[in-house]
């Protein structure tokens, strides 16, 4: 079976859309096989979709891939993707919350390296990016299709207005790239924004000597109240004497009068350095 109509499927099984969770499906069949050619999905692969929804993402990943395992939190989809996975012998969907999962449930559906693979809903694209990326899971890349606006924050450079907390929360742990743009047009039904898909290569090893969960809590320090100084927010998130604070800053070789909106990367892990003594 070609990759269904979402429309027809839809209309035939009496589904109904729900809004809240961000149900606006892809009906764009070049655009379902770009996105699993950004991801670089091979038939050695195992991939993890998150939001099955009609499943013509998924049947795409599965005309590549080994095995596809693909989470949906919404059980009313079920009358849909038996219809638009007929025959599809090496997906497993699973009707779960990623987000409610532990790591232990999440490994009892899926216990070999992976890449994850979505068209994710607009209003969990962080908490899921970062539930991958902060898990001890053998995910080696994220491929996601975002809206816009969030793709330029993943892959956004120092001192421009998109850098962000998560900029920097995937930066300490991968590459980022947006490997395309979406028009709004492509989905049914039509969000109001664009999209983008962006590809993160996953090095969780990146930075070895660096304890990340530190360095994440200086970033969110530094970006807490972003139009302050660095140093300011440094006094109030760790309750040191401003003396203090410049004096860090300045063994990590950065001005004092610096916002962390302008730091780089490196730039966050010489400070942490230097308070870690
Ligand atoms: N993959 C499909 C496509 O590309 O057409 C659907 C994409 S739609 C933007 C997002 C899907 O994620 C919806 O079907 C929604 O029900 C599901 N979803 C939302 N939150 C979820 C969660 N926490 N865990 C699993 N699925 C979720």
């Amino acid at each position: 079976m070609d990759t269904p109509n979402v429309k027809d499927l839809i209309i035939a099984s009496g589904f109904k859309f729900n809004k809240a969770l961000g149900q606006n499906f892809v009906t764009d069949k070049n655009l379902l096989n770009a996105i699993v050619d950004d991801a670089h999905v091979t038939d050695a692969d195992t991939v993890v979709e998150i939001g099955t929804g009609a499943g013509t993402l998924t049947r795409a990943i599965a005309q590549k891939a080994k095995q596809v395992i693909s989470f949906e939190v919404d059980k009313n989809l079920a009358p849909v993707l038996d219809l638009s996975l007929k025959g599809l012998e090496n997906v497993t969907v699973v009707f779960k919350d990623v987000l409610k999962m532990s790591g232990d449930e999440f490994e009892k559906y899926v216990s070999v390296p992976f890449k994850v693979v979505a068209n994710l809903p607009y209003y969990v694209t962080t908490p899921m990016i970062m539930r991958f990326l902060e898990s001890d899971l053998p995910v080696t890349s994220i491929t996601v299709m975002v809206q816009k606006e969030v793709a330029d924050r993943l892959v956004a450079k120092e001192g421009t207005k998109d850098y962000a907390a998560i900029t920097l929360g995937v930066r300490m742990r991968g590459e980022a790239r947006v490997t395309r743009t979406v028009s709004r047009q492509l989905f049914y039904p039509q969000p109001n924004v664009d999209s983008a898909v962006v590809n993160i290569k996953i090095d969780k090893n990146k930075l070895p000597d660096t304890d990340l969960k530190k360095l994440s809590s200086l970033v969110k320090c530094a970006f807490s109240m972003r139009r302050k100084m660095l140093t300011n927010n440094l006094m109030s998130g760790y309750s040191i004497s401003r003396e203090e604070a410049v004096e860090i800053l300045k063994k990590a070789d950065i001005e004092s009068t610096v916002r962390g909106e302008a730091l780089s990367l490196d730039d966050f892990v010489r400070i942490l350095k230097v308070m870690e003594g």
